[in-house]
């Protein structure tokens, strides 16, 4: 086990931070069962601050954890099968959508190809070293939820009924496709070729590095050219969604997903705990989503409305008028040494400010408490950071306040919400 503050969490790889250790566990595509969601509700309750933070890649998060307490958690993490190879403690960013299997418009389940691709990750050593950032990620269809440049992305593309996959590196596309049975092969085959042209370059191993190599992403398509052929499409067509919320149809006949508000992706251990309960008695399953959110995949219909009423009591709403829907903040004043201001806490204040009201489309709000910026997503409807005299406000993209107080920045970011509804109810 190491413990420092200069590198990425892990279980293995515990970071001190203000609050305490702070530890990241992988979960590919989110997918993750009950018991292990138990365990981690009981093991926050007793050795961290008791909330399970959900990350933006869907994976999870436990915060202040002690020192003396280290060993119980990690031991607690590993028993529930969630530390499979401690050699890949984080080799863990593998992201599809959280409604794999279950939604009408995918061409295909990538759930099969998840569990490979992380099982055959796991199995080389090669990839043990791989940079914590190096993210993959497997869509069945054209539904795709919104994230930073993945270094690699498959995304099927419906051809003649027969599903391939197209291939994107570094976030650009390859002009080229791979069938199904061949692509976590693919996969694998261009990461490796991405830490070997790392290497020989000394660039990050990052897929966005090795692709401004010149040549790069020709010489690794030349050199897959057995497994890949030309896309039809240069880059496939498809819908990038923030988040979903509410009570959605699936495959599944009398089946439905319910999902959740979880506010600033944050989950306390009575919530946790009802979920997993919620899973085992409907036979349904739970999904960590890479909005930070949840899905509760494949319940009876006939169950959903006294599930979702009783989300609702548990501070889990599925109307979207909870305030913090698009709301992100980092770990703020109280998990951060950098941080300038409480951002959690005004996060919450702008929630209470939305409460009651719709989101409008694409709402998104980062909050961060240094100009490091940890919460960014790109193309937020509005950014709040933190600077020692104030908040930098910007909204639409450009800079609207500097230095100003957190009631002038709420009151902004309020004011251009409710702008936005009306700009909506006037069409
Ligand atoms: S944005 Fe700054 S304050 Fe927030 S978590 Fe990152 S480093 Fe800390």
């Amino acid at each position: 086990m190491r413990v420092g503050g200069h590198f990425c969490p892990g279980v293995l790889h515990a970071v001190q931070a203000k609050d305490g250790l702070l530890l990241r566990i992988r979960v590919p595509g989110g997918l993750i069962d009950a018991n292990q969601l138990r365990t981690i509700a009981d093991g926050s309750l007793s050795f961290a601050d008791g909330t399970i933070e959900i990350t933006s890649r869907a994976n999870l998060q436990l915060r202040a954890v002690r020192n003396q307490d280290l060993s119980h958690i990690v031991a607690s993490i590993s028993s529930a099968g969630l530390l499979p190879s401690p050699q890949h403690d984080r080799v863990r960013n593998i992201v599809t959508s959280p409604i794999a299997g279950l939604d009408g418009e995918e061409f295909m389940d990538p759930r099969p190809l998840i569990h490979e691709l992380d099982r055959q990750l796991r199995a080389e050593p090669i990839f043990a070293n791989l940079h914590p950032k190096f993210s993959f990620a497997i869509h069945g269809g054209p539904r795709r939820f919104n994230r930073d440049l993945d270094d690699i992305a498959l995304q099927a593309v419906d051809l003649n009924s027969s599903p391939h996959l197209h291939l994107s590196i570094g976030g650009l596309s390859s002009g080229f496709m791979v069938k199904r049975s061949d692509a976590v092969e693919c996969v694998l085959a261009v990461t490796k070729l991405c830490i070997g042209l790392a290497s020989e370059y000394s660039v990050p191993v990052r897929a966005k590095a090795v692709v401004k190599i010149p040549d790069a992403l020709k010489g690794i398509v030349d050199a897959l050219s057995h497994l890949l052929t030309p896309s039809p499409v240069a880059t496939p067509s498809h819908t990038v969604i923030e988040a979903l919320m509410g009570v959605y149809p699936t495959t599944q006949d009398g089946r439905v997903s319910i999902i959740p508000s979880v506010p600033l992706g944050r989950l306390n251990p009575e919530q946790a705990r009802y979920l997993a309960d919620v899973s085992n008695e409907w036979e349904g399953d739970i999904r960590l989503a890479p909005w930070r959110g949840v899905v509760l995949g494949s319940i009876p219909k006939s169950a959903a409305d006294n599930i979702v009423g009783h989300l609702q009591t548990i501070g889990l709403s599925c109307e979207g008028r909870d305030g913090f829907q698009g709301i992100a903040a980092c770990a703020g004043i109280t998990g951060c040494d950098a941080s300038l201001a409480d951002v959690r806490g005004d996060a919450a204040s702008l929630a209470q400010r939305l409460l009651g009201h719709a989101v409008p489309s694409g709402w998104t709000v980062n909050l961060s408490g240094c100009d490091k910026q940890c919460a960014r997503r790109h193309g937020a409807t509005a950014e709040l950071i933190a600077g020692p005299l104030g908040y930098t406000l910007n909204m639409a993209g450009s800079r609207v306040a500097s230095d100003c107080s957190r009631e002038f920045a709420l009151d902004a970011v309020a004011a251009l919400h409710e702008n936005l509804l009306s700009e909506v109810a006037a069409q």
